[in-house]
């Protein structure tokens, strides 16, 4: 199968322009000649077959091909709330969830959080790099960060899942009784949720899940749960 690229302009018309990283890889280390066919999707849906009709010093030109509405997702929205780790444990976490077809991520600002605010233009380029790897034509979302009343309040409906240790197991919860219906995780941070953000989840529905006797660290336990709903 051709390699897959992104074009972080929106395709329109019959040839595009690839410059920056895209163009780079192309040209310094596929050493790309015209000819060469690749795939091309702008992560708003379905994947063009392509060739590049000509190599610049910085650019290449691709022309496109067949328009092939192909999607990798999940059958159902699927949102993982968390307190981001930091550094290449978080590149780990936002790679893996791109893979699993995680639909968006929201990071949480809570009470025992460590860190302050992400760089979105970072993580983007983490999600564009895992898409390209395992076929995905439409990208995770990264929403701005949230507090935890401010998500309670947007994720009203669905199926809602903290993990917390002494969570009962997620077997027990009603997962899985309407596999159209979206469904939303919470992680919390490094020092845990505070027993008032678990009460107020509660209080509102949310289901209090624990993932094992083990105590995981905060990217484990996201792709562990993100990994037990999308392959159930
Ligand atoms: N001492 C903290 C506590 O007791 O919650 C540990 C926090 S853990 C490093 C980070 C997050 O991962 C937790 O807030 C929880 O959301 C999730 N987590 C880790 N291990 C878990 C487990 N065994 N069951 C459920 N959730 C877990």
């Amino acid at each position: 199968m051709p390699d897959r690229y992104y074009s972080s302009e929106p395709i329109i018309g019959s040839s595009i322009t690839l410059g920056g990283s895209e163009a780079h890889h192309l040209l310094h280390v596929m050493r790309a000649q015209p000819g060469l066919e690749l795939i091309v999707f702008d992560g708003r849906g379905g994947e063009y077959a392509a060739h590049v009709s000509a190599c610049q010093r910085s650019t290449v030109e691709v022309e496109l091909g067949e328009h092939r509405a192909v999607e990798r997702e999940l059958p159902f929205e699927l949102t993982l709330a968390v307190a981001l780790p930091k550094g290449d444990r978080q590149r780990w976490l936002v790679e893996k969830c791109t893979e699993l077809g995680v639909t968006k991520i929201i990071p949480l600002q809570l009470a025992r959080s460590a860190s302050k605010g992400e760089k979105k233009e970072k993580l983007s380029r983490y999600i564009i790099e895992a898409s390209k790897q395992c076929g995905r034509n439409q990208l995770m979302e990264i929403n701005e960060p949230k507090t935890w009343t401010q998500l309670l309040d947007e994720i009203s409906e669905g199926q809602r899942i903290l993990a917390h240790p002494s969570g009962q197991p997620l077997a027990a919860s009603e997962h899985g009784n309407a596999k159209s219906e979206p469904v939303c995780i919470a992680i919390g941070p490094e020092g845990g949720f505070t027993d008032e953000e678990v009460s107020q989840a509660s209080e509102v529905g949310w289901d209090v899940v624990g993932l094992g006797e083990r105590i995981l660290r905060i990217e484990t336990a996201a792709v562990a749960l993100a990994t037990a709903i999308a392959l159930d």
